[in-house]
């Protein structure tokens, strides 16, 4: 499709994101054969793995194959040259992140510990720092959080951090769909496409469907889907929650005590369930690398549900404080909350492991509208055929 020049250093570069074993392959195909969610145009892994080996770096990049994998490890099950492919497909998806990130923050976060936890650390200092600083008078014989840190004030800061996050994440997915759409098809692309399939990127958002091709030997409702089910709930929970403290924030952070049965406690509860549950699931998981997406684990692996189960735990005790009474450890509580929800938003949304649940919708989006607009351009050459 485009002339390129091969780069010989690729399968070095991949190691550093986490790929093992990729030049063992001997492109056998059986990986191709198990895998339940390849198709005539998504040949995964093996054509990813290939053009890895041959260092076609445009080609994967204008390729969309590593977001339609969801890491079930069957091609790995039964590679006969224990070449890892659903690793290196996970490795593929970081490198991926890393080439649509502009700022390269994503790159030094996925290739170096010391400056994944160096930046989450100096994050959460400066939180802590502008709360010595600028935090609001504190109420010592009842709670007043929203005099502390009132409501008003830490809602425009929320503003100015979704406005943040959304910039740099939707000016990766541009450089992403450059690289798919622009640079990788030869075909035009009518406008009306991206209307016309854009319910693609709605629905797989919302269901995270593919996943459940993932969980197909498990049986067949979302119950009986374990993988599919329990990342649902944990994106379920996150979406809540980061609904209720950004957008909702001054209804969601009072001092009045509501009743039981007043909707910001049991949506607060059930995000705080689903997000314990997730995290939870997901780090004991890979203690215990049972299955083999967790044989392998990269820092960044680690980092995204910890710091989730950290945020999860320090707003249970903010809010048992708060509910008991007690002014200074609801304060200080405060303040350790926000020092891990603020590295947690801002570097793992646009640059971390959270990005891939707005690459892989917008992975589909684009598969989609890409092969509308190849099939549009055979369509005259179709009915000429058909005339002749
Ligand atoms: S990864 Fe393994 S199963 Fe797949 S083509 Fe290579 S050698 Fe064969
Ligand atoms: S991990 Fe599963 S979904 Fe991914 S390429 Fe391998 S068999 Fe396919």
């Amino acid at each position: 499709m485009m002339s390129q020049r091969a780069n010989p250093d690729l399968l070095l570069e991949l190691q550093a994101y986490g790929a093992v074993g990729a030049e063992s392959c001997f492109n056998c195909g059986t990986c191709t054969a198990v895998c339940s969610l390849t198709t005539d145009e998504n040949q995964l892994p093996r054509k990813s793995i290939r053009l890895l080996q041959v260092g076609l770096q445009d080609s994967l990049l204008a390729s969309v194959d590593p977001w339609m994998c969801y890491y079930c490890g069957d091609c790995s099950e039964t590679c006969p040259r224990q070449a890892e492919p659903a690793e290196t497909m996970m490795a593929l998806r970081r490198w991926l992140t890393a080439q649509y990130d502009w700022t390269g923050l994503a790159r030094k976060f996925y290739t170096s510990k010391v400056w994944e936890i160096g930046a989450v650390l100096a994050l959460a200092a400066f939180v802590v720092v502008m709360f010595i600083l600028f935090h609001g008078p504190m109420v010592t014989d009842r709670v007043e959080l929203n005099t502390f840190a009132p409501a008003h004030v830490i809602e425009v800061l929320d503003w100015i951090m979704l406005g943040g996050l959304s910039f740099f994440l939707l000016s990766n997915v541009a450089r992403m769909h450059h690289a798919i759409i622009r640079r990788g098809t030869k075909a035009p692309v009518p406008l009306s496409l991206y209307a016309t399939e854009a319910w693609n990127l709605i629905y797989h958002f919302v269901t995270q469907k593919r996943f459940s091709k993932c969980d197909e030997e498990e049986g067949g409702t979302f119950w009986q889907k374990p993988r599919w089910r329990n990342h649902w709930i944990l994106v379920s929970g996150y979406v809540t929650m980061f609904v209720l403290v950004v957008v909702f924030l001054r209804w969601f952070q009072t001092d009045e005590i509501y009743p039981i049965w007043h909707p910001q406690r049991w949506l607060g509860y059930y995000a705080t369930i689903a997000l314990l549950f997730g995290a939870t699931d997901a780090i004991w998981g890979r203690i215990k690398r049972e299955h083999q997406m967790h044989r392998f684990s990269h820092p960044s692996d680690w980092m995204f549900p910890i710091l989730l189960l950290l945020t999860t735990l320090t707003g249970i005790f903010l809010h048992t404080f708060r509910y008991l009474g007690l002014p200074m450890a609801t304060y200080i509580i405060y303040v350790i909350h926000l020092a891990i929800v603020v590295p947690m938003l801002v570097l793992e949304v646009p640059f971390g492991k959270w990005s891939h649940l707005a690459y892989r919708p917008f992975a589909i989006y684009f598969q989609a509208i890409k092969e509308k607009a190849q099939s549009l351009q055979q369509e005259p050459t179709g009915a000429l055929a058909a005339g002749d």
